[in-house]
């Protein structure tokens, strides 16, 4: 049986890893200090055999992975991610966190990945090309961030943990890759996070106002989890990946105007839609060019918009 840690693996994307990785039949370890993820996520695989939790930063020294002799894969997913400064889990209100866990936490996830000869993922984001200049973004594309704006704790933090994994690969030809993933919600995704999907859905089914930031005309594309879950299996687990950097998202581009519009009509909601301001450096277009995914990992997302806003709009319901 192989073994995979799962840093961050108590969170949104980490927590659903997980559970695809044990139902694969791996050993997973789940790496975590829960700063912005919930024990609750990941409360239904503790009495697996195969699951470990270890709950622990990994901006600090690893000491409590001591015990363990053998990691076959690492995938690091722990950070911070949702830039609203009204959610409390948001980057912005965890800045040195955020800049640490994508810095020492990567330089320390490295490390030990060097020492079992583990292969590495990196999950990067979107966010690494800013406002872009160019849509839908390629790979190749250098982005365009301000490096010390509000967001600039996530974006350069994310940049840095892209060049130190290409550090590791370069000097140690570590088996390593890097995955930009782009906007992701379904369920498990927390109500409070602060993300769009999330605030309009449940904003929606309270028949509360919709609250469209700026006019609504930036556009975001929105991938569901068990597409993203997929891609990133497939960019951990398929030759020919090593040393590469895949985009993973789902290039349907819509407006976030037309995003409130669609939920409030998939609510039935009496929501009225209302603008408050423009988060600063909100990127004003985001769309993934996911080319080089379909062509060396065979993956593009099955499930579309309306179909994975429904089942979220279930799950929230539910919930
Ligand atoms: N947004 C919005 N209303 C909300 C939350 C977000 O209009 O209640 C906008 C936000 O300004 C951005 C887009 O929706 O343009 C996506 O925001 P999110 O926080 O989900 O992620 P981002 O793509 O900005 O990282």
């Amino acid at each position: 049986m192989q073994t995979v840690l799962v840093a961050g693996g108590a969170g949104f994307i980490g927590s659903h890893l997980c559970k695809s990785l044990l139902n694969e039949n791996y050993k997973v370890i789940c790496v975590d200090n829960l700063l912005t993820s919930e024990a609750k996520n990941i409360s239904s695989l503790l009495a697996k055999p195969d699951f470990k939790f270890i709950e622990q930063d990994i901006s600090k020294a690893l000491d409590s992975l001591g015990d363990i002799s053998n990691i076959d894969y690492m995938f690091h997913l722990a950070s911070p991610a949702s830039p609203n400064k009204n959610s409390a889990k948001s980057y912005i209100n965890y800045p040195i966190e955020t800049l640490l866990v994508n810095s020492a936490g990567t330089y320390n996830l490295l490390e030990i990945a060097l020492k079992f000869n583990s292969k590495f993922l990196y999950a990067s984001s979107s966010e690494i090309y800013g406002d872009p200049a160019m849509s839908p973004q390629k790979e190749d594309y250098f982005g365009n961030v301000n490096p010390n704006g509000v967001r600039s704790v996530y974006d350069e933090a994310k940049r840095f943990g892209e060049a130190m994994t290409f550090g590791f690969i370069r000097k140690h030809n570590l088996d390593a890759r890097v995955i930009r993933i782009f906007n992701t919600y379904g369920p498990i995704m927390l109500p409070n996070d602060g993300r769009v999907i999330s605030n309009f859905i449940n904003q929606a089914i309270k028949n509360e106002p919709i609250t469209v930031y700026g006019t609504g005309d930036q556009t975001r594309s929105f991938c569901y989890i068990d597409d993203m879950v997929e891609g990133i299996k497939l960019a951990m687990f398929s030759s020919n990946t090593k040393a590469e950097v895949f985009n993973l998202g789902n290039p349907d581009e819509r407006k976030v105007l037309d995003v409130a519009t669609l939920i409030k009509q998939m609510t039935k909601s009496t929501s009225k839609i209302v603008f408050e301001p423009l988060p600063t450096d909100d990127p004003k277009t985001r769309k993934p060019d996911i080319s080089k995914a379909k062509k060396i990992l065979g993956w593009k997302p099955k499930i579309s918009t309306e179909e994975g806003f429904a089942k979220t709009i279930e799950y929230f319901k539910s919930i």
